[in-house]
C-alpha cells in the first residue's frame, strides 16, 4: 500500500516535470547550450520581446554558430558584445510579401529591420533556379512558392515578366494545359517550395475550374495557396466579395490552407466585410489568413489586365488618383492612355486611412509589405514598411501596442509557414535555440522615411540586425560584403 502511494507520488512527480519540460521547450526545436567562453555575440540589457512566450523584459542574449544559446538576466560575455540597454530587442521581422528579391531590395529590407523576404503571391516556375541564383550571395534570409503565374507564363509563352500580358492573361487552358499545370505545382513543391502562388487578377481567362485544379494540387502537401484575389472594389457581380468567395470555396472544397494578400488594396472601403467573411470561414474550421501592408496606395504595372475594364468605376477613384512612379506626377485620362502603352509602375492613392488603421488593428491580420524597388524607384512601402508600422501605427497613432505589433510581423508569419516549411519554428521568437535572426531598435525613435516621391530612403531608429547570427547592420549602418542570408524552404521530396 505504501509503495504504490510512493509509486503514485513519483508517477505525479515525473509527470509535472515533464509537462514542465515540454512548457518550456514548445515551439523552439534545435535547443542546445554552450559554456560562455564559447559565445560568439553577446547582447547586452535589451527590453526583450517574444510574442509567443509573452516575454516582454530585459534579458541578455548569447548567440553562437547563428543560433540563441543564451537568455539571462545573469552578466554573460562573448566574442562580440552589443550594448542594447534602451532598446528593443525583438525577433527579425518577416515578409512575407516581397516581390523585390534582389541586392538592392536586400538593403532596404534589413535596414527595415527584416531578416526573411518571402516572394509567396506570384511564386517561380523554377523552385531550384530560384534558391540557386540566390546561393551565398544574399544578405538577408529568402524563400519563394511554385508560382500559378509564371507556370502559366512559361507554358504559354507569354511574353510579359512580372505580370503577363497575352495568352497568360487572356487564354483560357486546355484540359491537358490545366493538367500540366497541376503537376508542375506538385513538382515545385516537391522541390521546398514555400506554398503555392496565385494572382487572379493578372490572369482573368484562369478559369474557377483551372483554379480549383491547383488548389487540390496544393491540398495534396497541405501547402497554403497566397492569392491576389479575382476582383477588387465594389461593384457586383465582379466584387472583392465574389472574389473572395471563390477561393474561400475552393479551400474549402480541396482542403487547401488559403492566405488572401494584400487585403485593403482589394477591399478598399469594403475590406471590414472581408475580414469579417475570413473571420466567419476560420469559425467553420477553415485554414484561412490574411494580411495588408500599412499604406493607403496600391503599385502596379499600368499594362497589366489589372487596369482593364472600368477600375475607376469599381475602385471608386479616378485618373488623378494615380500616379506615375518615374515622375511623381499624377495622370490625367490622356496621360493614363500614354503610360499604359508604354508600360511601367504606377501607383493609386485609392485605400481611405480609416480603412488602413482599421486593418492593421484587427488581431487576424498579419503586416507585409508587397515591395518591389528597381533602381531605387517604386512605392515606399518595399522600403518602410516595418518601421512605418511601429512607428507612426504603434507610437505615434497608438492603433495597436507596440508588442501586437512586433506579433503581426515576427510570429504570425512565422506561424502562417511553419507546417509548409518547418525552419520557421525556429525564427519570428526569441528563445533559446530559435535561429539568431534579430532585430534592435530604438522604440522611440523607429520611423519609416520613404515616400511617394522619394521612395529609396532608408528607415531610421533601426540599430542592429542580426541575420543568423551575423550582424548585417551595426549601429544604423549598413554592413557591406556580408552573406549570412539562407534559403528557407520546405521539406524537399525527390
Ligand atoms: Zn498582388
Amino acid at each position: 500500500m505504501r509503495t504504490h502511494t510512493l509509486t503514485q507520488l513519483q508517477r505525479i512527480f515525473f509527470g509535472l516535470a515533464l509537462a514542465f519540460i515540454t512548457l518550456i521547450n514548445n515551439n523552439c526545436t534545435n535547443r542546445s547550450t554552450s559554456g560562455e567562453s564559447d559565445l560568439d555575440i553577446v547582447i547586452l540589457n535589451g527590453r526583450v520581446i517574444d510574442p509567443e512566450s509573452g516575454l516582454d523584459a530585459v534579458r541578455n542574449i548569447g548567440i553562437s554558430e547563428g543560433k540563441i544559446h543564451k537568455l539571462t538576466t545573469k552578466v554573460i560575455s562573448g566574442k562580440t558584445m552589443i550594448d542594447a540597454t534602451g532598446l528593443v530587442v525583438s525577433p527579425g521581422f518577416i515578409d512575407i510579401h516581397q516581390h523585390g528579391q534582389d541586392a538592392e531590395n536586400y538593403r532596404y529590407k534589413v535596414m527595415d529591420g527584416v531578416t526573411t523576404v518571402l516572394e509567396l503571391e506570384m511564386g517561380t516556375s523554377d523552385v531550384d533556379r530560384w534558391y540557386s541564383e540566390r546561393e551565398s550571395k544574399a544578405i538577408i534570409n529568402h524563400g519563394v512558392s511554385v508560382g500559378h503565374v509564371p507556370l502559366r507564363i512559361d507554358l504559354m509563352d507569354d511574353p510579359g515578366g512580372f505580370a503577363p500580358l497575352a495568352d497568360a492573361a487572356y487564354r483560357e487552358a486546355t484540359v491537358e494545359e490545366i493538367e500540366h499545370l497541376k503537376q508542375a505545382i506538385e513538382h515545385g513543391l516537391d522541390r521546398g517550395g514555400i506554398g503555392v502562388g496565385f494572382g487572379l487578377m493578372y490572369t482573368p481567362a484562369a478559369s474557377h475550374w483551372e483554379i480549383l485544379e491547383m488548389f487540390r494540387a496544393a491540398a495534396k502537401y497541405n501547402a497554403p495557396c497566397y492569392v491576389h484575389i479575382r476582383y477588387a472594389g465594389l461593384k457586383e457581380p465582379n466584387s472583392c466579395i465574389a472574389a473572395l468567395g471563390e477561393v474561400i470555396t475552393a479551400s474549402a472544397v480541396s482542403g487547401a490552407p488559403l492566405h488572401v494578400v494584400h487585403v485593403t488594396s482589394i477591399g478598399f472601403s469594403q475590406t471590414p466585410m472581408m475580414l469579417q467573411m475570413i473571420a466567419e470561414a476560420k469559425l467553420r474550421g477553415l485554414d484561412v489568413t490574411v494580411e495588408c501592408y500599412p499604406y493607403p496606395a496600391t503599385q502596379t504595372l499600368i499594362e497589366s489586365a489589372i487596369y482593364d475594364g472600368d477600375w475607376r468605376g469599381s475602385w471608386g477613384i479616378d485618373y488623378s488618383d494615380l500616379q506615375w512612379i518615374e515622375t511623381g506626377e499624377r495622370l490625367t485620362e490622356r496621360t493614363f492612355n500614354e503610360y499604359r502603352k508604354r508600360g511601367g509602375m504606377v501607383i493609386a492613392h485609392s485605400i481611405p486611412e480609416e480603412i488602413v488603421k482599421s486593418t492593421i488593428s484587427n488581431p487576424d491580420v498579419i503586416i507585409a509589405s508587397d515591395g518591389m524597388l528597381s533602381e531605387g524607384k517604386g512605392h515606399p512601402r518595399g522600403v518602410g514598411s516595418f518601421a512605418r508600422l511601429l512607428g507612426k501605427y504603434v507610437r505615434e497613432e497608438k492603433i495597436i501596442s507596440l508588442n501586437e505589433g512586433i506579433k503581426k510581423i515576427t510570429l504570425m508569419p512565422a506561424q502562417r509557414l511553419e507546417k509548409i516549411a518547418p525552419v520557421f519554428k525556429n525564427k519570428g521568437r526569441i528563445c533559446v535555440g530559435a535561429d539568431a535572426d534579430i532585430t534592435i531598435f530604438d522604440s522611440e525613435r523607429i520611423i519609416d522615411q520613404a515616400t511617394y516621391e522619394e521612395p529609396a530612403l532608408y528607415s531610421r531608429g533601426i540599430h542592429y540586425v542580426l541575420v543568423n547570427g551575423v550582424v548585417v547592420v551595426k549601429e544604423g549602418v549598413l554592413v557591406e560584403n556580408v552573406y549570412p542570408g539562407k534559403g528557407v524552404r520546405g521539406e524537399v521530396r525527390e
